[in-house]
């Protein structure tokens, strides 16, 4: 029996019983009405029966070894139960009658009790309702969980697929008989054929998954709504194997949801957006939200015809007319994604279209590949995700070093993208592909979001959105922008965090691979790239030391469950710690601890090899949810000479991802920084004493030492004088040098100080190095 998990009020449940049924499709079917803002629709679920509770052979076990099981794929070794919470945290008060149920479906056998009215007054069913464990009041019928927030629900209901015509072949294992719970069977098993249907069939696979969700009733279920969770169940039905595996929801959107924005662009023109709220899409339909729940999806939208519906779908939609002013826009993935990177964009935006007769924009196509003997041995191998139709198995795909794409924007500014944006998409999405390889998904648009958008961009599968705020200004900031939120096609949605709360494995990855996209974007020369990483390195360190210094200790963590990391409870539910916690939203210390974390490896590696590293990684695990450790075991099983220099995952770990603040700097990290500011034409001295004093430089070696010398010479820092005759007595391995930087600058204090460490090391220095020092000095 599963004990409940007692989110504090900052934490975002993830309410869904993701371990005893898995949604692998949806098909969404909706109204969209700007005049009520409301989203009105039906929603199909496909399920398949959860992890814990798949046979393990013809026997009917019960247990979590299942043979073709993504949760435990990544980590094997996973222990199944993880206690949680005590139940003493709920309440014995509560009752467990209010299930809602309205009429009864032809086939329906089942309820003969559970009679209420339906969703709107379930709707109002208090939050502690969520704390509470139905099996302690006397049912024992299983209850399916679904995450689902500000939705009125109508009527829920099992859909008969095996009405569908010809379906009885993806069963022709099983027996039809009479008896209702042989044909409660039959229609999971249908289900259970279909969506397991191989890659190839993925348009047959489509064309049922449509049928079926257009197929009669055969019976209503009894549903509750609470403040996070909308729950179902069938009367009599104890086990998830028995509970109907396709079920249809009708439910409408409040205008108040927090899943989509309302309002209106730069037009002035009605506008709705999925807005990348921190309860991801639970107010747009009910879904599974664990990352884990890895699903199809196929939608329907119909809105008045001067609107455009763009969504994440691999195809580019084009509308059909159902009726005077009404159209229709169809999308939908082969690849399975968790539920939260689903989005929609509906607005009366244009597309930003070349001119026919300006010539065509430079793809670099002349970039040689990326791939070397390494890269195309892992291309051999099979991929490790679950089946889809994959594109790095395409030969095709593979090649693309552009995938299409198009522009969407309001109308105002339509020039201004085809300047700027219009250009700038070809030769990020070539710069990408020639660092990573192919892309994962097929086919890109950008829209430019209304003003109200709370940040610069954001990636989601087939779409992203961009700020008006990178358009003026020339092309740096917005290129910069595109290149990150490109970057996420890799990190952060075909690799996926397996725990949400580790965010910097998309965001650190995102930021890092922006400079590196760009600089191949602009086509610069190794110096400038150099010059204009080191320039952004700093402005992040600034940023990040400001916003440690301003921001919970707790907030820092990057890894803020550490060895639990990526557990769930039994049912498979869990918390994300501070998921709603606003001021959360503005901070960037995991994009930017990330980068560092990923910029000192690089480092380490060297910049080559690492990016080998990254494109292995890639092909390793795209398709699947990850944790930290994924990435590193990986990176540091491939440099076995870094262990010996004390770099490992343990290491990582304790200095980088499971503490607060800033990581200690190694001396080879301090160095860098040193010598990025000695670029610094001017330093005041206060910044140089802050800078000793931060990093305790007098106490450091002497690579560091001596970088801190030169830039006491450089900017005559006096109170540093005695640092440098420290070392040019006791450094003389490596002070030579300093004598030349110490005369160069023709000043008095400083030749004097030259003169006299000579005078006093003289006599027992080295021959040549005297030598030298003597025809800087005289
Ligand atoms: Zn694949």
């Amino acid at each position: 029996m599963e004990k409940q998990l007692d989110p504090m009020k900052d934490d975002l449940p993830l309410m869904a019983n993701t371990s005893h049924m898995l949604v692998k499709h949806y098909t969404l079917d909706l109204d969209v009405d700007f005049k009520s803002q409301i989203i009105e629709g039906i929603i199909v679920f496909f399920f398949e029966t959860g992890s814990r509770y798949r046979k393990t052979s013809s026997t009917d076990e019960e247990g979590c070894q299942s043979q073709f099981d993504e949760t435990c794929k990544i980590r094997a070794s996973e222990p199944c139960h993880i206690p949680v919470t005590d139940l003493s945290a709920c309440s014995s008060t509560m009752e467990y009658n209010d299930f809602a149920v309205c009429g009864k479906g032809e086939k329906d056998t089942s309820d003969k009790n559970g009679n209420h009215s339906n969703g709107e007054q379930a709707s109002g069913i208090p939050s502690s309702k969520n704390c509470c464990d139905i099996e302690n009041h006397g049912s024992t019928d299983f209850l399916l969980v679904l995450d689902c927030c500000d939705l009125s629900v109508l009527k829920v209901e099992e859909v008969d697929v095996a009405a569908v015509a010809d379906i009885e072949k993806f069963a022709r294992s099983a027996k039809l008989t009479d008896a209702s719970e042989e044909l409660g069977n039959l229609r999971n098993q249908i289900v259970h054929e279909l969506v397991t249907l191989p890659a190839d069939r993925w348009k047959e696979q489509l064309y049922y998954y449509t049928r079926c969700s257009q197929a009669p009733g055969c019976g209503e279920l009894l549903f509750t709504t609470g403040t996070w969770s909308l729950e179902i169940r069938k009367l009599g039905i104890c086990t998830p194997r028995d509970f109907p595996h396709a079920i249809r929801i009708w439910y409408k959107t409040k205008p108040e949801g927090r899943s989509v924005t309302w309002t209106t662009d730069q037009s002035g023109r009605p506008c709705v957006y999925t807005m990348g709220s921190p309860i991801n899409n639970r107010a747009l339909f009910p879904c599974q939200e664990p990352p884990v729940a890895l699903s199809t999806w196929q939608a329907t939208v119909r809105t008045a015809a001067r609107f455009v519906v763009l969504m994440s779908g691999e195809n580019s939609a084009e509308p059909v007319q159902l009726q005077e002013g009404i159209l229709s826009w169809y999308y939908y993935v082969t690849m399975p994604m968790p539920a939260s990177t689903f989005t929609i964009a509906i607005g009366c935006w244009e597309e930003v279209k070349q001119q026919p007769f300006t010539a065509d924009v430079q793809t670099n196509s002349d970039f040689s590949l990326p791939f070397s003997q390494a890269d195309l041995r892992w291309h051999e191998e099979r991929c490790g995700h679950v089946e889809y139709p994959c594109r790095f198995q395409n030969p095709a795909a593979r090649l693309q070093t552009v995938i299409p794409y198009r522009v969407f924007a309001p109308w105002c500014l339509m020039e201004n993208c085809k300047e700027l944006v219009l250009q700038l998409i070809p030769q990020c999405l070539s710069a990408a592909y020639t660092t990573l390889g192919t892309h994962p998904f097929s086919r890109l648009d950008v829209l430019i979001v209304p003003s109200n958008f709370s940040s610069l961009g954001m990636a989601s599968p087939h779409i992203i959105f961009l700020s008006q705020s990178v358009l003026p200004g020339g092309q740096h900031l917005c290129g910069a922008r595109l290149c990150h939120e490109i970057a996420h096609a890799w990190f952060g949605l075909a690799i996926g965090a397996r725990d949400w709360t580790e965010e910097w494995i998309s965001e650190g990855f995102a930021t890092y691979l922006e400079d590196i996209f760009w600089a191949r974007a602009q086509q610069l020369s190794h110096d400038e790239v150099k010059g204009q990483q080191e320039l952004k390195a700093l402005l992040r360190w600034r940023r990040l030391r400001d916003e440690v210094q301003n921001s919970e200790e707790e907030l820092q963590v990057l890894r803020p469950n550490k060895e639990n990391t990526g557990e769930v409870s039994e049912s498979g539910a869990s918390v994300v710690k501070h998921g709603l916690k606003a001021e959360k939203i503005f901070l960037q210390v995991h994009y930017l601890k990330g980068y560092f974390l990923l910029r000192s490896l690089a480092r380490a590696i060297g910049e080559a090899s690492y990016l080998a590293s990254l494109r292995k990684f890639v092909h390793k695990f795209h398709g699947q949810l990850v944790l930290s450790q994924d990435f590193l075991y990986m990176l540091l099983e491939d440099i076995p000479e870094q262990k010996e220099s004390g770099l490992t995952v343990e290491s990582i770990f304790q200095n980088w991802l499971d503490t607060s603040g800033m990581p200690k700097l190694l001396p080879d990290q301090l160095v860098l920084l040193l010598e990025s500011l000695l670029e610094e034409k001017t330093l005041c001295p206060r910044t140089l004493q802050c800078l000793e004093k931060t990093y305790k430089l007098r106490e450091q070696d002497a690579e560091v030492r001596h970088r801190w010398c030169e830039l006491i010479v450089k900017h005559k820092y006096v109170p540093g004088y005695g640092d440098v005759e420290k070392f040019l007595r006791e450094d003389q391995a490596m002070g030579v040098y300093l004598y030349g930087e110490l005369m160069v600058n023709e000043d008095a204090k400083q030749q004097e100080l030259a003169y006299k460490c000579f005078a006093a090391a003289q006599e027992h220095m080295d021959v040549s190095s005297a030598k030298v020092v003597a025809e800087m000095l005289f």
